[in-house]
């Protein structure tokens, strides 16, 4: 088996297949701390795409609540507890190929040439059951109580930065991960991974329904439709990113997920790699800058290794053995970033939804100082700095300030119910 990069584990690892990087990749950026659960880019995604007959228990995109909550039930819990111990050391720990230091426990492709469940297992995984499939939202709302009790409050959980009674919303969609499991682990090689872009999509025509991508996929994100009798999963909204949707006059759009997004909590893009393995230097996306620059973004369980390319900045009330187990080790360095934003990152964090098309670069304008402040303990002062969004073409997208303006509507019509 080859060894291909997996800077996110900040080493090499086992895979299938040889190290190969398409030209720019699909990636995205959840910010937890400022979602509301309203599930509308569950149901834009579902209106979309999997509104047809075979396809009622298919969420490509779903947001569920944590601890607790899961689609397809217990989907992360089950496959952390079949891969064991999961450490991390300091090795490296800071650098760009290693930013959250070196994963020295076992990926699901490492873990399945040691303890294979079956003969010729590429990837550690397991079927959910039907049942596990049935209700995309079980548990919602539903808090970490006292004792470690669901649905119940903590007398004294109100006080920040860490709540003792907590929950968070956790939005997710396929990752068209870098070391995709679904690819891996597919007999009939109908899994691609587009050369362009990154984006993994299953060939219709090629697939015989033998659900190994379900069964591997460690984020549970290929999904069986008994109709068809083959897998479909999330196709990043191919068609948008290319530029080819009628509504976006030729110019490359954001998935609907992203676009439907109430909270204004997601931002998609692509981003360039690099042949060394990883992303290429490229400050002015805002995605790298989120991932790369400011660290604040992190991926969903990269212990898993499938390098994917979804990114969460994690909230900020949670317990961090928690966050830590989720998002690795480099949780603690992004919340005390983002709780204490500079210019730069209070800029960039208000591109996210001024617009449906694809942003390929920003440019960050000096404004006014609007005021400074002590918070928790540190001097902290906001500035109305102008963000310049452009396109992947670098033409000029729209631009927007850190300071939202006040409109006081003419009062003429304040009452016409
Ligand atoms: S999230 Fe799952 S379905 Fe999507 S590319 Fe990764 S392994 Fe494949
Ligand atoms: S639309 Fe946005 S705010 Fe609403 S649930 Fe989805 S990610 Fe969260």
């Amino acid at each position: 088996m080859p060894d291909v990069r997996n800077w996110q584990l900040g080493r090499t690892m086992h895979y299938p297949f040889g190290e190969r990087r398409p030209e720019r990749q699909f990636a995205f950026v959840i910010n937890t701390n400022r979602c509301i659960g309203c599930q509308t880019c569950t149901m834009a995604c579902k209106s979309t795409w999997t509104f047809g007959k075979g396809q009622e228990h298919m969420w490509w995109t779903n947001v569920e609540t944590k601890p607790y909550g899961g689609y397809p039930q217990g989907w992360d819990v089950k496959l952390l507890s079949m891969l064991g111990p999961q450490p991390w050391s300091d090795s490296g720990k800071g650098e760009r190929s290693s930013p959250y230091g070196t994963y020295d426990g076992e990926t699901i492709f490492e873990a399945a040439r040691t303890r294979p469940a079956a003969p010729g297992q590429t990837v550690l995984g397991y079927l959910p059951t039907d049942a596990e499939w049935a209700a995309p939202n079980i548990s919602e709302d539903t808090p970490v109580g006292g004792k470690g009790e669901p649905g119940k409050y903590h007398p004294t959980g109100e006080s920040l930065p860490v709540h003792r009674t907590w929950f968070f919303y956790l939005a997710r969609l396929c990752n068209h991960c870098s070391w995709p499991a679904c690819l891996a682990a597919c007999p009939r090689k109908a899994v691609y991974k587009r050369p362009e872009d990154g984006i993994v999509l299953i060939d219709q025509s090629e697939c015989r329904g033998y659900r190994k991508c379900v069964e591997a996929c460690p984020y549970k994100k290929s999904l069986y439709r008994p109709t068809t009798r083959v897998s479909e999963k999330c196709i990043a909204c191919f068609p948008r990113v290319e530029g080819k949707d009628p509504e976006g006059g030729g110019v490359p759009q954001e998935t609907r997920c992203m676009e439907a997004c109430i909270g204004q909590v997601r931002m998609q893009g692509l981003v360039r790699t690099s042949p060394e393995g990883g992303w290429a230097e490229d400050p002015g996306n805002p995605l790298y800058y989120l991932v790369h620059v400011a660290k604040v973004a992190l991926p969903l369980y990269p212990q898993f290794g499938t390098e994917p390319n979804g990114y969460y900045i994690p909230p900020r009330w949670v317990p961090r053995p928690y966050l830590r187990q989720m998002f690795g080790p480099g949780v603690d360095a992004a919340l005390e970033r983002y709780e204490h934003p500079d210019r730069e990152l209070l800029a960039v964090l208000q591109l996210f939804r001024r617009d449906h098309r694809i942003i390929g670069s920003y440019e960050r304008l000096d404004g006014r100082k609007v005021y400074e402040r002590e918070i928790r303990g540190r001097t902290w002062a906001m500035y109305d700095d102008t963000v310049v969004a452009r396109g992947l073409d670098g033409k000029e997208l729209f631009r927007t300030r850190v300071e939202e303006p006040v409109i006081v509507r003419d009062g003429k019509h304040a009452n016409t119910i």
